[in-house]
């Protein structure tokens, strides 16, 4: 009798409307804010409340938010808790309760509600934040080594150099407590997961560096729904939970191969077909179409990864009978069939959806069949111009042939190495490293400037077009 997926989507929502917070729908993926690409966090809908530019209508709410974060593209199908979809739960506070009430409601959800046994939940808190400490030990009860002190990087929530800032306070469960406390660390994902987030906004950043306290304390919160899934339903991973699971068994079974008995490295293709068809079945339904520019660059490339993996594992055409299909909206018919609880208008834009997908696989078919005539080129010229004797590919071909042709380094090797040709594979992570450095920018940061984000761009629009761009290179070597 497992809890399924939707089913704790609603309990954590009822938990915090019963006790008094706003229910509200999910904004968009493509966010009311220049200075994300893509929505990130539950708290984006909020930020102009947040930053005291819109009074509040209500002193708190809930939501679950549909996300999706790029930066997590290297991790999806490798960790067990990393997606680039995902659903954010969250509850928010704008001056009315703040840390106590936060903290012993999440307690309360995570131990009651949610039933998780109290010796397997442990927190975080920020070093320098005595307060969250005591509370946690001393009113919830939470024994001092199964509390941890961690540094700014994890567990301090900042906007940029000025501005709302303060310490979070994360929630983590163990799978592993036979392992007991002595020098257990909470990044060592074999055995924690974190599920939940409490930021604390308590103080404003001044120009010289200074914390001085917000007169309005801010909550902010995420918990994420496929993680509690997978705490909850006791399975290995987000992706064998049902929420993503039966996308990967439609895929599985287009492919002919059985998910349980397959080797890893065919587990984690379908895990990336399961997360990359929930992300662009999303975005399309929010409007983002595939081109090649911004958000829309973002859904090319998550498609080309699924039509690439799924031609890895030997899925041809519509997987009905039809070889000249595509097999993209096949699968994605599973996602759509489950969307109902988190988004009504997905249903509604199937069509638009199931065309988008297959125009952009059978044109991206098209483009992998040129890039093997390169390749088939490139090889022929390594044979004829050996370099010290030995032919060999360059990085720069390589790299193109991955950026441009979608052609992943493993495909290249490998049929490079059955004519005799050695790799550059040196040269390859160069070209990787060069797109990567420009990609720092990094939208996953909101920025929240005490001045507004709209004039911020317009006191930075250079800034601001070269951070575009970037942004667009960030996504091609990523991906
Ligand atoms: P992690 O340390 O595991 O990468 P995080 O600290 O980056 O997570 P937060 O930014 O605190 O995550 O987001 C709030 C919550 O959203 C997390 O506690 C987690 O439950 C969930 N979450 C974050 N990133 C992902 C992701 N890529 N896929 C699925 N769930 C996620
Ligand atoms: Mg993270
Ligand atoms: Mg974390
Ligand atoms: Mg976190």
């Amino acid at each position: 009798p497992e809890i399924r997926g939707d089913s704790i989507r609603k309990r954590f929502l009822d938990f915090y409307a019963a006790r008094g917070h706003k229910l509200l729908p999910s904004s968009s993926l493509v966010p009311d804010d220049p200075t994300v690409l893509l929505t990130i966090a539950g708290m984006l809908q909020f930020k102009p409340i947040f930053l005291g530019q819109v009074p509040r209508s209500y002193p708190c709410a809930t939501t679950t938010q549909k996300v999706v974060r790029t930066n997590d593209i290297e991790n999806v199908g490798r960790t067990a808790r990393h997606h680039t979809f995902f659903e954010m739960l969250g509850n928010f506070s704008f001056g009315d309760y703040f840390k106590q009430q936060a903290i012993a409601w999440a307690w309360e959800l995570a131990t009651k509600e949610f039933k998780l046994p109290v010796e397997r939940v442990w927190v975080s808190v920020f070093e320098d934040d005595d307060e969250a400490l005591a509370i946690w030990r001393d009113e919830v009860g939470v024994p001092v080594e199964r509390i941890k002190r961690m540094g700014a990087e994890d567990n301090f929530w900042s906007s940029g150099a000025t501005g709302p800032c303060g310490p979070c306070s994360e929630m983590y469960f163990d799978f592993h407590p036979e392992r007991g406390t002595d020098n257990a660390d909470l990044n060592d994902d074999s055995r924690f997961i974190e599920f939940y987030n409490l930021v604390f906004m308590q103080y404003n950043r001044t120009d010289d560096g200074q914390l001085e306290p917000l007169k309005n304390k801010n909550i902010d919160t995420g918990l994420g729904l496929e993680r509690m899934a997978q705490i909850l339903q006791q399975v290995p991973n987000n992706y064998e939970t049902d929420l993503i699971y039966p996308i990967i068994a439609r895929a599985a079974e287009l492919a002919n191969v059985n998910y349980q008995t397959a080797d890893d490295h065919v587990k984690t293709y379908l895990k990336v077909i399961g997360d990359h068809t929930r992300a662009v079945v999303y975005l399309i339904s929010d409007g983002v179409y595939p081109s090649n520019i911004g958000r829309g660059y973002i859904v090319r490339r998550l498609i080309r990864r699924v039509v690439r993996m799924g031609r890895l594992l030997g899925i041809r055409g519509d997987g009905r009978g039809n070889q000249e299909g595509a097999f993209l909206p096949t699968i994605a018919e599973v996602a759509v069939g489950m969307s109902g609880d988190v988004d009504p208008n997905v249903q509604q834009q199937k069509t638009k959806i199931y065309n988008e997908l297959k125009r952009e696989e059978l044109r991206f078919v098209q483009t992998l069949e040129k890039g093997e005539k390169l390749l088939e080129e490139l090889l022929t010229e390594a044979l004829e111009k050996p370099v010290n004797d030995k032919p060999c590919l360059n990085g720069k071909d390589v790299f193109r042939l991955y950026d441009t042709f979608g052609f992943p380094v493993e495909i290249t090797e490998e049929v490079a190495s059955e004519r005799g040709v050695a790799v550059d594979l040196a040269g390859f992570e160069a070209e990787m490293d060069v797109q990567r450095k420009q990609s720092q920018a990094a939208h996953n940061v909101i920025k929240l400037a005490v001045g507004g984000a709209a004039q911020e761009m317009i006191a930075r629009v250079p800034e601001t077009e070269f951070l575009g761009y970037n942004e667009l290179s960030s996504s091609s070597s990523v991906l």
